[in-house]
């Protein structure tokens, strides 16, 4: 698997609340650090950019009523010939208000989720 197939395949898990795969596809993160109680659901990703051990997406979600974008460059590495999450850098990106409702009404944001 490449560090965007991981990647991909980590939000999945988010969204199924898989806190046993993330653990073991991460090098920092422990079952009981993901499983914190949380109102979040995950909408939506874009990845935006792949190469080398470097993946840049944007996950859209909703929490308690609320839509957000998480933008991050994740770093990957290899462990036993296995790639890893390592960690990430966000960014203070804000959902555009003309983009597409990350919920997928076809609708712009901000006559939508905003
Ligand atoms: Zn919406």
């Amino acid at each position: 698997m490449s560090p965007k197939e991981l990647m991909i395949s980590r939000y999945e898990a988010f969204v199924r609340k898989d806190w046993e795969y993330l653990s073991q596809t991460a090098l920092h993160q422990s079952i009981e650090e993901l499983s914190q109680p949380s109102n979040i659901e995950w909408l939506k990703l874009e990845v935006l950019d792949a190469y080398d051990n470097i993946v840049e997406f944007k996950a859209y979600y909703r929490e308690s009523g609320i839509v957000g974008v998480l933008h991050e460059r994740s770093t990957f590495l290899q462990v036993n010939g296995e790639w890893k999450y390592g960690d990430g850098e966000l960014f203070k990106t804000k959902i555009e208000r003309n983009e597409p409702c990350p919920c997928g009404s076809g609708r712009k944001f901000k006559r939508c989720c905003a």
